[in-house]
């Protein structure tokens, strides 16, 4: 079983959050220190602690999460300025929280290659 994170706190409500979508498997929320003037981290229900940790029975809820970010997307309005997908995976990505999350970055525009 992975081990409980602040994810996992917020999504129980433990801690308060700026939610914006919610679902049965998948929960959305302003990112607390935001990189870009939409930015939204969308989560699985399931913590799984890093994407490297899928397993072939979460191919559903991986693809899921990225459906799920394309309709908070929509909902917020930046699906026609474009947006950027990110997930991090381990330290040395710049995970600092270990339950698997999509960062939903929109409302500018961005580089490449990223920092
Ligand atoms: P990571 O670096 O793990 O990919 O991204 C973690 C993200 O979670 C960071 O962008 C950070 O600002 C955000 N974050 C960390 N703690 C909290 C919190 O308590 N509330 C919210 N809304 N975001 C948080």
């Amino acid at each position: 079983m992975a081990e409980d994170t602040i994810f996992g706190k917020i999504i129980r409500g433990e801690i308060p959050c700026d939610k914006v979508y919610e679902d049965d498997r998948y929960f959305a929320f302003y990112d607390i220190n935001p990189a870009a003037p939409t930015h939204v981290l969308v989560i699985p229900k399931k913590p799984i602690p890093k994407v490297s940790d899928a397993e072939e029975a979460d191919e559903a809820l991986l693809g899921g999460l990225v459906l799920c970010a394309n309709k908070v997307a929509r909902q917020l309005g930046i699906t026609e300025g474009g947006y950027r997908m990110v997930i991090n995976c381990g330290k040395a990505a710049n995970q600092e929280v270990f339950h698997l999350h999509l960062h939903l970055l929109g409302g500018r525009d961005f580089t490449w290659p990223p920092g």
